[in-house]
């Protein structure tokens, strides 16, 4: 694929005419793809009448709207790299971003504007803050899209060109920035594209962030590139968004774990028609096969697909494709995509590669792979070896026949006395209680020092009784004793990162 992506995205834009790109789900204003493909022309070219130029990083700092796809197409076509931008960031945060990137432009709606210029003012380096609606003394999308500047004449080269600069998650440590080709983001949107079985006709609802790797791949450039339509929502809220599912008759979910356990624990899913759903797909974080199944025999829809991935790997290596939901194993996040390769190798000796349902290290290879981290040759040096072999992590083991489950991140392993012990385990089985509505399991230290299993538990809405030694015993009857859980807080919510991942180091600031 040695197409730039607006290319590989939106290169069939204009045959797809009238069809409906984008929606907005709030207000209901459409995009046709034939305007998604004028608009994001006539917004390159004035941007690079604006003065972005081949080379620039352009911030991105929206939630989900119908601009951001145009916005961000419309950058890479004037030749900038976009980074995209938490809109929860904090303008420290966003400061950071923009001096680690050496952003020259920033993107931003009108109520994230104050953030923006004070990131601008701390960051310094900023030429100029455009405005996707509008805004006193700022230049607007909006009112740039009467540009009748000529289209920027760059060229791209997708090998060494970074398309996106998405920053990690930040769940281990600090977040990075990833830098991503146009050829790395195109080929794994064309590995994956076996297993995306959509096309004109079928409503994506994306949900989940597009800055974000994943909602960036799945909800973006996957759904345009097909001609699909993108039913657009700025956050995750619980009945604006199974309202939508009903109304906008979504038929297939890219939805992460938070999600998935309100499909299947919440009571106001009774109240929405969501009979319009084929299939759920789940990934970023570790989905557990009894809440998945949970999940698919309430709505009665097939088993709960995953895909796994991380922003480094542009970001897909594993999915369950929708052709064999019914054949994969529970729990599975799925095979390995066509050009990639895996290894799972012992955690304290990665030259020893382990066998079938031996868990370890998952190591992977593939065109996919990140070009490194922006300015930070040590820690790329670190995550990918000589060999070209990106280390990721994540512990986890293969079956016989090829399908992967992960167990959970290295550095988020428990070890009680020798042993080791997986949150994401413990917090499966916590979620099967009736009485718990959410969990989370961190490592702490008990009086003489040992690292123990702490359990954060939500309790459910008719479950004020239920008590710590309660919770205490239903894992002890159920779990091999090492894997106890041994301190038990009880809290109003689990903190997580927008992308559904638990923020297990704030809740062990908390202790
Ligand atoms: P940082 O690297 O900054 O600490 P992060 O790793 O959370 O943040 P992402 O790139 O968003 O940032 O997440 C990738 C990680 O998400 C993977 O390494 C893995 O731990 C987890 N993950 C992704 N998909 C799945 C899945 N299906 N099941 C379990 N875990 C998953
Ligand atoms: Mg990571």
């Amino acid at each position: 694929v040695e197409l730039p992506i607006h290319e590989a995205v939106l290169g069939h834009a204009a045959g797809f005419g009238d069809t409906p790109a984008l929606i907005d789900g709030t207000d209901g204003t459409t995009l046709t793809y034939a305007q998604v493909d004028r608009f994001h022309r006539r917004l390159a070219a004035a941007l690079a009448e604006t003065g972005v130029r081949k080379g620039d990083v352009l911030a991105l700092h929206s939630p989900n709207t119908i601009a951001f796809p145009l916005a961000f197409y419309a950058a890479t076509r004037a030749g900038a790299s976009v980074t995209t931008v938490h809109p929860l960031a904090t303008p420290e945060e966003f400061a950071k971003q923009l001096r680690d990137s050496a952003a020259r432009w920033i993107v931003t709606v009108s109520p994230l504007l104050g953030t923006a210029r004070e990131a601008a003012r701390l960051a310094g380096g900023v030429r100029e803050i455009l405005v996707c609606d509008s805004a006193e003394g700022h230049r607007s999308l909006t009112a740039m899209l009467a540009s009748t500047a000529p289209e920027p004449d760059v060229v791209i080269d997708p090998v060494e060109d970074v398309a996106v600069l998405p920053y990690s998650s930040g769940t281990t440590g600090t977040p990075k920035g990833v830098m991503l080709t146009h050829r790395q983001i195109g080929t794994n949107l064309a590995q994956l594209e076996p297993a995306v079985t959509i096309g004109p006709g079928d409503r994506i609802l994306a949900v989940l962030p597009f800055f974000h790797i994943y909602g960036l791949t799945a909800l973006m450039n996957a759904p345009l590139r097909r001609g699909a339509t993108v039913v657009v929502l700025p956050r995750f809220e619980l009945d604006t968004f199974l309202a939508a599912v009903q109304n906008h008759c979504i038929g297939i979910l890219y939805a992460a774990p938070p999600i998935v356990l309100a499909l299947a624990k919440h009571p106001a899913v009774d109240r929405y028609d969501l009979s319009s759903l084929k299939y759920v797909l789940s990934a970023a974080a570790p989905l557990d096969a009894q809440l998945a199944a949970a999940c698919s025999r309430r709505l009665g829809l097939p088993p709960v697909g995953q895909a796994y991935g991380m922003t480094e790997l542009s970001p897909g290596t594993h999915v369950v494709p929708p052709t064999a939901l019914h054949e994969a194993p529970p729990g599975t996040v799925g095979k390995l995509i066509a050009g990639t390769e895996m290894r799972i190798v012992a955690l304290d000796d990665p030259a020893h590669d382990l066998g079938p349902g031996e868990a370890g290290e998952i190591l992977v290879r593939g065109p996919q792979v990140m070009k490194g981290y922006l300015g930070r040759p040590e820690e790329t040096a670190a995550l990918i070896d000589a060999d070209g072999w990106l280390h990721t992590g994540d512990v986890g083991r293969v079956d016989e026949d090829g399908w992967l489950f992960v167990v959970d991140r290295v550095k988020e392993l428990i070890k009680y006395k020798g042993y080791q012990v997986a949150p994401a385990e413990l917090e499966a089985l916590l979620l099967t209680h009736p009485d718990i509505a959410d969990a989370a399991v961190v490592g702490a230290r008990d009086a003489d020092g040992n690292e123990i299993p702490h359990a954060h538990v939500v309790r459910g809405p008719a479950a004020a009784g239920l008590s710590e030694e309660a919770v205490m015993r239903y894992v002890a009857e159920r779990a091999a004793p090492y894997k106890r859980v041994r301190r038990v807080t009880f809290t109003d919510a689990v903190p997580r990162a927008a992308s559904g991942k638990i923020l297990r180091r704030q809740l062990r600031d908390r202790t």
